[in-house]
């Protein structure tokens, strides 16, 4: 039985983590400041007794004796992380100095929950790991993708100067149930606009596109990245199925049979106009891993999930 760290633990995609991960027979400390994150996402999990819940903030140096940590403390929402961007700079830098630490001095692996927005508005289409991005340094996107940039750097420096075991995944847009009703980012907006018959609100023209992966293929992609043998990444994990904005909409409306009319509102100011990822190398070197669920299975479950959380 290992013991696990998961950083984050209380957010949509560390609440995943946390019951796949004791589903396979693991002890789970979930750590989170709540700052996203909620209880309600874990509290299924609280009656396991290999369970267990810890209040604190990443920016502060926590010890604990595990195996493994997997980093995903920061929110990942463009309004919640842009809402304290200092915060959200210290959250990424210090709190990945201060886990990487941790993993220093108890000898634990290591895996950095990156994204895809460190390639920014990319010039490159789809996005390979050899790609360095075109990223704004002092824009309002900046805090998290300079923080989670550095964030990967302090990783390769710590596996080099301190030889400490870590992992790199850049995870592409994600969604799936456990997301916050007000987690502010596309598809949970949607879905939540349409139930309710409100305007869905496109940013811009609805040209720009995006690739949704569901969260059962991320969690996979994750549990398989930290057994990997002698391969640390950065690795892209996501869904290259690439669609428009609007075509998002579109087939939110469909599903939810939903009487809303699509709106289109200003353009967010650095906001990428395209994003694919390569995933050739998860697919070499994670035993064959590339999403299962498509966008239109994945919204339905997904749909389902949101309509209990308005009853
Ligand atoms: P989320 O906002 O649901 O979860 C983030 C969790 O971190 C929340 O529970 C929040 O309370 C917690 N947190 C934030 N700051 C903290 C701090 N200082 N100390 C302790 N806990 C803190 O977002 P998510 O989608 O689950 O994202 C999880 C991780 O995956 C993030 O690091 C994010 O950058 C990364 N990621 C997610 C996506 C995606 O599409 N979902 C894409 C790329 C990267
Ligand atoms: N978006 C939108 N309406 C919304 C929320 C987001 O049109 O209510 C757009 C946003 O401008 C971006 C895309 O959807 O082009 C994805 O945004 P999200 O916040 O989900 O994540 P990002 O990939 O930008 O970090």
């Amino acid at each position: 039985m290992k013991r696990i760290l998961i950083t984050g633990g209380a957010g949509f995609i560390g609440s995943n983590l946390c019951k796949r991960l004791l589903d396979e027979k693991n002890e789970v400390i979930c750590l989170d400041n709540y700052f996203t994150g909620s209880k309600e996402n874990i509290i299924d999990l609280l009656d396991n007794p290999y369970f267990e819940l810890v209040r604190h903030d990443v920016t502060f140096p926590y010890y604990v004796e595990v195996d493994e940590i997997y980093n995903l403390a920061c929110p990942a929402s463009p309004v919640h992380y842009q809402y304290d961007p200092i915060s959200t700079v210290k959250t990424s830098v210090s709190g990945a100095i201060n886990m990487l630490g941790l993993a220093k001095r108890v000898n634990a692996q290591i895996l950095q929950a990156s994204t895809s927005e460190v390639y920014g508005d990319p010039t490159i289409h789809p996005q390979k790991e050899s790609y360095w991005g075109n990223v704004n340094c002092v824009g309002p996107r900046s805090c998290y993708d300079e923080g989670k940039r550095c964030a990967e750097t302090l990783f390769i420096d710590y596996h080099i100067q301190n030889n400490v075991d870590i992992k790199i995944i850049r995870i592409f847009n994600t969604y799936g149930p456990n997301m916050s009703p007000n987690d502010g980012r596309v598809v949970s907006n949607f879905i939540i606009q349409a139930l309710t018959d409100q305007n869905i609100t496109i940013h811009g023209n609805g040209k720009q596109t995006r690739s949704f992966q569901y969260i059962d293929d991320l969690i996979e992609g994750m549990i398989r990245m930290m057994k990997a043998e002698d391969f640390i990444g950065p690795v892209n994990i996501g869904n290259p199925n690439e669609f428009t904005i609007l075509e998002l909409a579109q087939k939110v409306i469909e599903l939810t049979r939903s009487n809303s009319e699509i709106i289109f509102t200003d353009a967010q100011i650095d906001d990428p106009k395209q994003r694919c990822p390569d995933i050739s190398l998860a697919n070499d070197k994670l035993n064959g891993w590339k999403p299962k669920v498509q966008l239109e299975e994945g919204l339905k479950e997904t749909i389902k999930y949101f309509k209990t959380k308005l009853e």
